[in-house]
């Protein structure tokens, strides 16, 4: 996997992130990732992108101020 800004090598890693949706903060932990050891540029397959916007959209509906979603976890 290459790097999607600077065309160097990427890792695979897990990432955290963090989703605003105004009324609350949604986190998910664990998420599998490409990471780029030259810009530490952080990049997504498109499967996680699809299984992120399932998890997003769930936890939308049980939305409290701050949600944490344990990627491995939420895609199982
Ligand atoms: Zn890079």
């Amino acid at each position: 996997m290459k790097c999607m800004r600077c065309g160097r090598d990427a890792f695979k890693s897990t990432t955290t992130e963090a989703i605003e949706f105004g009324f609350g903060v949604l986190v998910i932990r664990n998420i599998p990732c490409y990471k780029c050891n030259e810009c530490d540029e952080i990049f997504y397959t498109g499967d996680v992108v699809k299984k992120i916007e399932v998890i997003t959209e769930r936890a939308r509906e049980l939305m409290q101020e701050v949600t944490v979603i344990d990627y491995e976890k939420a895609a199982a």
